[in-house]
Formats: structure tokens, sequence, C-alpha cells
């Protein structure tokens, strides 16, 4: 692993590249990334990389995304088929469908989309979002139109109770946070009493309702930063974040909530990618994402919503 690890770093130089990792990928990936981040983290840091090459430690809609905001640069993603069940529960003809039926029938609203979506359904969007920045960009909604919320249900109902906003909800979710067991957590405050639980909001509501905390992965690292005494965390997003959270605060203890039918909770996307895949991505400066036509009106979209 060490002899992988020191592969990458010289493919790295040579290929002059930069790698960015999500939070939800392996501890052993985010320790060579140059930068690690939320969505929104790497979407601003995918605009400030000055190398030629990125590789980019995530999923499809991430490393389109990175694109997107660098046409000229080659972005390459580890593995092609790391997708996302959220993304693919909104497949852009159907929501392109349901928008004309809602403006047949006199609905007037701006379409507010999750970035975890493809690039053709945020060319259909007003606005893109991420967790991090959902209810600033919800309160930019002219209080006169309604709100159609994709592809999140339980982000967007979240999104309903901190903003007072009714929105027309998508009825999407991630496989990931939408088999947390509440059984389980419950459990888990029983035999912790003293321990906080924070969750993300694509959590469903019972989920929510039993943390103390509920935020996207940057607030996450920001809430934890605040406690300075040692603490437990119950954590319910994916089990990576662990990884995290133990590197900028060492001093906490984490428990990761565990899903229905599993311990701890991963994203099998997310884990396609691998330090090998990552060697020879660098080698063969392939699968690459390449510049699709959506990407043009996506573009103007994501830098509307996350760069200004
Ligand atoms: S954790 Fe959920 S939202 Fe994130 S990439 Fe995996 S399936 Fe998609």
């Amino acid at each position: 692993m060490i002899d992988l690890i020191d592969e990458i770093a010289a493919l790295k130089k040579e290929k002059n590249a930069t790698i960015l990792a999500h939070y939800y990928q392996e501890g052993d990936i985010q320790e060579l990334a140059d930068f690690t981040g939320d969505s929104l983290k790497l979407a601003r840091a995918a605009t400030k990389v000055e190398t030629p090459v990125i590789v980019f430690c995530g999923v499809h809609f991430m490393a389109e995304t990175a694109k997107m905001l660098n046409p000229a640069k080659k972005v390459l993603l580890p593995d092609l088929q790391a997708g996302c069940s959220l993304a693919e529960s909104c497949p852009a003809e159907k929501l392109r469908r349901f928008q004309v039926m809602l403006r047949e029938n006199g609905r007037r609203f701006q379409t507010v989309t999750y970035i975890n979506s493809t690039a053709a359904v945020k060319a259909l969007s007003d606005w893109v979002v991420t967790s991090g920045n959902a209810e600033e960009i919800i309160r930019r909604v002219p209080a006169d139109l309604e709100i159609l919320f994709v592809p999140d249900r339980h982000l967007g109902q979240y999104l309903q109770e901190v903003t007072g906003r009714k929105m027309i909800l998508w009825n999407g979710s991630c496989m990931v946070h939408e088999i947390f067991s509440v059984g389980d957590l419950l459990a888990q405050k029983k035999k912790m009493p003293g321990a906080i639980t924070i969750a993300h909001p694509e959590c469903p509501a019972n989920i929510r309702e039993h943390s103390d905390f509920v935020g996207g992965t940057e607030a996450m690292i920001r809430f934890v930063g605040e406690h300075q005494e040692p603490r437990d965390f119950l954590v319910a997003t994916e089990a990576n974040m662990m990884w995290q959270l133990e590197s900028k605060h060492p001093r906490h203890r984490y428990h990761p909530v565990p899903g229905i039918s599993c311990a701890c909770n991963k994203c099998p996307h997310m884990a396609r990618n691998t330090l090998e895949k990552v060697r020879d991505c660098l080698v063969l400066g392939k699968p690459e994402i390449t510049w699709q036509p959506e990407f043009d009106r996506a573009r103007e979209v994501v830098e509307r919503s996350l760069l200004k």
C-alpha cells in the first residue's frame, strides 16, 4: 500500500495533476488528496486548481460539475460507473415533462435543484444548491413563486421546516441516508445517554427528529469542533465521514449510526473509487469527463448559485 501511495504521488507530479476527494471516500484516498470537502467546497476548490489535470475522487455528478467549471482542464474520474442513487432518481426527461405539466396548469415556480443531480437536470433548473447553501438560496426565490425542489424529498422536507417555504417535492432519496435504522439509533442513545447525535439533512424525518444537530458535512465538522471537552458523537451520514471527523477533531469519539442491514453505512458508488483506480487513471489519462452540450446551460446555473 505504501508503494501504491508513493506511485500515485510520483504520477501526480509527473502528470501535473490535482486530486480532489469527497468526505465519503475511504480515508486512504482522502489522505492523499490535495483538497477534501463536501460538494460545495469541492466545486469551489475546482475553480482554483492550477494544474491541467484534475482527478476527482467522488461520484459522476461531482466530476461533471468540476468539468463544467473548468472546461479547459482534463477531469478524470477513477471509475466512470461511480453514480448516485439520488441523481438517478430524477431523469432529466421526466423532470422536463413534470415542469411542462406544472406550467400548463398555471403554476408559477422556480426549480431548485440539489447538486446531487445530472448536468442535464441542472440545465433545467433555476438554482443549484448543496446542503451547505440551500437555506440561503431558497431565501432568494421570490415569495410570489412556488419552489419545485428536486431530487431529494428528505432534504426538501427539512428545508421546508427551516425556511417555512412550502415546496413541491420530487420523490427521490439517497440509498445511504434513507436506510438508517431509527430503532438502532434509539438503542445506541440509550446505551450512551451522554452522546450527541448529528445527522445529515438527507436523512428521513424520523432520524432527524431524534438528532441534536442536523447539517451537511462541513456544518458537522464545525459543530463538533465547537465542543472542547471530549464527547461521544453518534453520526448519521456516510460512514467514511468518521475518518474526516477523527482527523480534524481527534479528541472526540465517533460512532456511526447503523443502517437497517449493516453496522455502518457506506455508499457503494463512492466505494468504486480505489487507490488502484486512482493510480490507473493517472497512468492512462482516462476515464475522462468530456464536455456535453447541456454543460453550457448547467454551468451558468451552477456559477450563479455556488460561486456568486
Ligand atoms: S451517499 Fe447517497 S447522495 Fe451521496 S453519492 Fe452515495 S448515493 Fe449519492
